[in-house]
């Protein structure tokens, strides 16, 4: 490809719209360019950069035994209503009417479709296991669309659906899956990390987020360098704390009641008993379906909602308004305490707030806290559990060792369905014994495009962004600094059609620009290997060849350099490829 032919208009000034580097960086290196909010357009080289994302997806789903297959964007109503999930999935959704006023969606994910149509063609156990997937457009009506294509309204991913007998074949096709994500993120390049998940609006038992560690990312996560545990902080366990002293004779200082006039947050009280925070247990009142329940956790923790649904069970979770907790308190805000609380509500403490001894909590009276309040003896509770956030230091769950805090952008994710979809769409098969079966699914997503976006965060410096070879949209650039003289430009085009016939992808920047504007477009750009042909070396019969990640430069003679940079590239794909 010529550099005075492609289609990459390259801008020198940051645009304003954009945020964060790689959004940045794929406008200036003329990758994208935005149609309306959240929805691009991918110029050649942006294009060429998800097709060969999409490319190395398709050998690793394909060596795992996965079918590719295409399903429409346009998807009935009904098969959502079939779910529940035309209205569950609200304003997210793109709907539209067809000329008949039949209701349609442009499908913003797959799950209905793929499993109606095997539902349909699957009757026995025979037909079992399969795992079917697609790379294509998704659309989904993102409240705030940003970030460029890393959360933009249309993008494509690959999603794949498999289809199991039983929860032991789903097993097998989860672990293959799996592997597939980690050879799929080392071959683009990207330091990942693993982390449980929440399900959220998909549902379904295990699941697995594969996140890009960036500082731009969405998530904060928390991992453990140690044994590999890692979670969104969402879902992170907090570890069991060690068990409390019950040395009965251990000398307390007993339960007291102290005067806090007007201090309610956990600073105020905390600094004016003279303890730490650590010591102070807060109390707080929630409606739990309808109903009032308390929380008590450390004062220097954050309760985590999620966690404290899940332990109790319920669908709806606000903070109870002040006229509730006078009520049930019957002390204003900022008083709430355990101690004869469990007569009015539901107590559930966090398990690390059980273990502090003679805690400070709230009176249940105005302006006033109690000191000396012991779990067992003072206060008790209806559950102990872990409805805490987990933060960086904290002690891993699994081995103990402290857990790292980061933020990342999720790029792939797992999800064990079991037969949540199979059995609200009626997919059965019949065993060997005759018998009629839910299949048991699993679905695996990766973000295409937000792959791409996340590779840029992970590789780029201030003049431009520095591609991995897998994923880069050409391999190699080879620039003769002045087109006027011949001789440059006799030995770049060349080395540029010697390095065409051994199969390598090469653009030369033939333009009639100052050196300075091609370098600059180059770093821009990013191809990973640059041949520079100019006077100072010629005369040797020599070029000079740099490393755009290092800018290692050598000099290499005209006649061995096609040789040597097309060596220079299979040992970069092969550094990128898991053993
Ligand atoms: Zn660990």
């Amino acid at each position: 490809m010529r550099m005075s032919q492609i289609f990459a208009p390259t801008l020198r000034e940051v645009p304003s719209e954009a945020d964060i580097p790689s959004h940045q960086l794929m406008l200036r290196a003329g990758m994208i360019r935005k149609a309306v909010s959240g929805v691009y357009s991918y110029l050649h080289l942006g294009c060429r950069v998800v097709r060969k994302i999409e490319e190395i997806v398709r050998e690793e789903m394909d060596r795992q035994g996965a079918q590719e297959v295409l399903m429409p964007a346009i998807q009935s109503a009904d098969i959502w209503r079939e779910t529940g999930r035309w209205d569950d999935y609200g304003n997210e959704m793109f709907r539209l009417k067809d000329r008949h006023g039949r209701e349609m969606c442009l499908g913003p994910t797959h799950e209905e479709i793929v499993t109606v149509t095997v539902r349909d063609e699957i009757r026995s156990y025979r037909q079992l296991p399969k795992i079917l997937y697609q790379i294509q457009t998704k659309y989904r009506d993102e409240i705030r669309p940003r970030f460029g294509v890393m959360r933009s309204r249309e993008f494509i991913m690959k999603d794949a659906y498999s289809f199991d007998r039983d929860n032991e074949g789903l097993d097998s096709n989860y672990s293959r899956m799996y592997e597939a994500y980690c050879r799929v993120f080392s071959r683009c390049g990207v330091d990942y990390r693993v982390v449980e998940a929440d399900a959220g609006a998909i549902g379904g038992s295990q699941n697995h987020e594969f996140m890009v560690v960036s500082e731009v990312g969405e998530d904060a996560l928390v991992f453990c360098d140690a044994c590999g545990y890692g979670a969104n902080v969402e879902r992170a366990e907090s570890a069991r704390p060690p068990e409390r002293d019950h040395d009965t004779d251990k000398v307390r200082t007993g339960i007291r009641k102290v005067s806090t006039p007007g201090m309610r947050t956990v600073e105020e009280v905390t600094s004016y008993l003279q303890v730490g925070p650590s010591k102070l247990l807060k109390t707080l009142l929630y409606m739990a379906d309808g109903e009032p329940v308390a929380a008590v956790i450390r004062g220097d923790r954050d309760l985590n909602e999620a966690k404290l649904k899940r332990t109790l069970g319920v669908r709806e979770l606000e903070l109870a308004s002040p006229e509730i907790i006078e009520r049930v308190s019957g002390a204003p805000v900022g008083f709430t305490g355990p101690v004869g609380l469990r007569e009015q509500v539901k107590i559930v403490a966090d398990w690390e707030a059980v273990v502090v001894e003679d805690a400070v909590v709230g009176a249940n009276a105005a302006d006033a806290h109690l000191a000396g309040a012991n779990y067992g003896v003072d206060y008790s509770a209806d559950i102990i559990a872990d409805i805490r956030n987990v933060v960086a230091g904290d002690a891993c769950p699994r081995c103990g060792a402290e857990l790292r805090g980061a933020r990342g952008v999720e790029v792939g994710h797992l999800f064990k369905l079991g037969t949540k979809y199979s059995s609200a769409l009626g997919v059965n098969y019949l065993d060997e014994g005759g018998v009629d079966n839910p299949v048991v699914m699993g679905c695996y997503g990766i973000g295409i495009t937000r792959t791409a976006a996340a590779i840029i965060e992970a590789h780029h410096d201030d003049d431009g962004i520095i591609w991995p070879m897998s994923v880069a949209p050409y391999q190699v650039l080879v620039m003769p600094l002045n087109t006027s003289e011949n001789l440059q430009v006799e030995v770049a085009e060349r080395i540029y059609s010697e390095l065409g016939g051994y199969g390598v992808e090469v653009v030369i920047d033939d333009r009639d620009e100052r050196p300075g504007v091609k370098f600059k477009d180059a770093d821009l750009i990013g191809f990973p290997i640059r041949v520079i042909v100019g006077p100072k070396h010629l005369g040797d019969g020599e070029v000079e060849v740099s490393m755009r990640s290092d800018g290692g430069v050598e000099l290499v003679e005209i006649d061995n350099v096609a040789a040597h940079v097309t060596k220079m590239v299979d040992r970069e794909l092969s550094a990128l490829m898991p053993h």
